[in-house]
């Protein structure tokens, strides 16, 4: 499409490296900015530019925070013998608004995808090793979607982390296949963290 305006193809280009916004989604949002006010489009700006500014990983666990540990990593009254290991910090709140989890987690920034280039040295797994040679941790829930990349993911960690001889499970009940956590509801989460089996 040839709209003789360069800097408005610019920035539908730049929409459409958005996840989940194809060329329709693109020229509608493009126009809506055009319509919206100035001081708007300004505040929405610097919203972006602030959380890239802002958002740090805790250095524990790799949830996205604003200070260099997290809120979870600091709370003393949460078990710390049991992490929890997601693919990112939506999971990691999905499972939190089910308010049943005490434990700790560790967010790997990714799921293994050959495809993409995404290996095992990509995602946090030497960070993990190292919080588990404290000694403290008792168990391993292994809380990858059920997507092909998270169940590769979720059969890697079995492999690195099951000569370690700790408890390892897999969350499993009511969660569906393909399915991605931070669209399932909290009930199903609940459920899916009880019946958690061994791996
Ligand atoms: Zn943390």
């Amino acid at each position: 499409m040839t709209l003789k305006s360069p800097s408005l193809e610019k920035l539908i280009r730049a929409l459409l490296k958005l996840p989940g916004i194809g060329q329709k989604t693109a020229n509608r949002l493009a126009f809506h900015i055009l319509k919206t006010s100035y001081e708007e489009v300004k505040e929405l700006g610097e919203s972006i530019l602030e959380v890239k500014k802002k958002i740090l990983r805790c250095s524990v666990c790799f949830n996205i925070t604003e200070d260099s540990i997290c809120h979870i990593c600091k709370d003393t009254s949460r078990d710390n013998s049991i992490i929890c290991v997601v693919e990112d910090s939506l999971d990691l709140q999905a499972i939190e608004n089910t308010r049943e989890y005490k434990g700790l987690y560790h967010v790997l920034e990714g799921s293994l995808s050959p495809l993409d280039g995404v290996g095992p040295e990509q995602l946090r797994i030497t960070e993990l090793l190292r919080r588990l040679s404290g000694g403290s941790v008792k168990e391993i829930i292994v809380a990858t979607n059920f997507s092909a990349e998270g169940e590769a993911t979720a059969m890697y960690m079995t492999k690195i982390l099951k000569p370690l001889g700790l408890k390892l499970t897999r969350i499993a009940y009511g969660l569906p296949v393909g399915g991605d956590l931070e669209y399932a509801d909290e009930v199903t989460i609940a459920k899916a963290m009880d019946g958690r089996r061994t791996l």
